[in-house]
């Protein structure tokens, strides 16, 4: 039997979360299948059922979208919902009699149902223009434009595996992009403008001089203000977080790159990094088009060719990168070449380099 702890301190106890069927169950689950895109059924030792239906969430939720799903929720799953990692909704649905009754009501709503199995899940993205400070692309825009291009992979079990697509706005990379098949990543590309008037009145010295990962901020005592040594910049933004004085959103040099071939699973093979395909891509909102374009020809390119279950990354490292950016028609250039000043240990500087 579970005890629960008795405080008042963090969030409650997730057994009480759990749907009663999940309590009664617990840890004594024979098997689960997709019965279709969208809906999953676990079924235990003991023959007792739970059907989760998958949702595409639009991720940056309204009140009204909250209180419309869990309205949705309490007439057909008791109340009982939970959000994945990549942001979609999973209905859990109890009783069987309710399944079909909940599918219309979603597709009646516009709601997506999909997600599962060799599909393209959610996108998950960080908050972009909306809400952060150092976005160098929107998040929400960018994946809507995206999705509307490959929506028919997310209903559908047509891919030869998972999917996973992710979306950050800075490199500090608040996504999963490091560990995704497909990742979008909005880079700056130039060092802060530094406001020398404003630095003493807004900023702590000392503080902005220690936000740099790199050490590339010096304090400039003639001004009272500081001073950035470019060729240790890596445009990550962090020193505008302290400093307001310090801008680094640039419409012009800012922009996406692309990272392809990371995984969380560690099925078949380790988990993976995902690595350089595209090094930027201009911001084009609203439709973002060179990005939707170059994400749909590496999406159609892997789905022709990949063997079943191979994902993005198992599928480049069996074809070899060059035969990736053979058939994806992307150019490889110098900048697909580590050569950052504090990235000596990764830089290869042997005469047997190849991509
Ligand atoms: Fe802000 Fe960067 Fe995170 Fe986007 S990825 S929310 S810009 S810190
Ligand atoms: Fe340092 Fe990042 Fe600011 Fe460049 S952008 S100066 S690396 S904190």
């Amino acid at each position: 039997m579970t005890v629960l702890p008795k405080t008042d301190i963090g969030p409650p106890h997730y057994w009480e979360m759990l749907p009663p069927v999940i309590q009664r169950n617990y840890g004594q689950w024979k098997y689960h299948e997709i019965l279709k895109p969208g809906v999953l059924v676990h079924v235990a030792e003991s023959g007792e059922k739970i059907y989760s239906v998958r949702v595409g969430s639009p991720r940056l939720l309204s009140l009204d979208t909250v209180r419309e799903i869990c309205d949705i929720a309490d007439r057909y799953c008791e109340g009982y919902l939970r959000f994945t990692s990549r942001h979609n909704i999973e209905f859990l649905v109890s009783d069987e009699s309710k399944l079909e009754p909940l599918l219309q009501e979603l597709h009646d709503r516009g709601l997506p149902v999909g997600g599962t199995g060799p599909s393209i899940s959610n996108i998950i993205h960080t908050q972009g223009w909306i809400h952060c400070h150092t976005a160098a692309t929107d998040a929400s825009g960018l994946v809507k434009s995206v999705m509307d291009e490959l929506y028919d992979y997310f209903t559908t079990m047509k891919l030869p595996a998972k999917l996973r697509i992710a979306v950050a706005c800075c490199l500090n990379m608040c996504g999963a992009c490091h560990c995704s098949d497909i990742a979008l990543v909005g880079i700056h590309r130039k060092p802060p403008k530094i406001d020398h008037e404003r630095v003493p009145q807004v900023c702590e010295i000392p503080t902005v001089v220690a936000s740099c990962p790199t050490g590339a901020i010096r304090p400039n005592p003639k001004q009272k203000s500081v001073e950035v040594v470019e060729e240790k910049c890596m445009y990550c933004g962090n020193c505008y977080t302290m400093c307001p004085a310090m801008p680094i959103s640039d419409p012009e040099n800012d922009g996406v790159a692309i990272m392809v071939g990371g995984k969380v699973s560690n099925a078949r093979t380790s988990p993976m990094f995902s690595r350089l395909a595209v090094p930027w891509l201009p911001n084009n909102p609203p439709r973002w088009p060179e990005v939707v374009e170059t994400v749909k020809k590496i999406v159609e390119v892997w789905a022709e060719r990949a063997r079943p279950g191979e994902r993005m990354g198992e599928w480049i490292e069996r074809i070899g990168w060059e035969r990736f950016f053979k058939l994806t028609g992307l150019p490889f250039t110098d900048k697909h070449i580590d050569d950052f000043i504090f990235s000596v240990p990764t830089f290869r500087t042997t005469t047997m380099f190849k991509y």
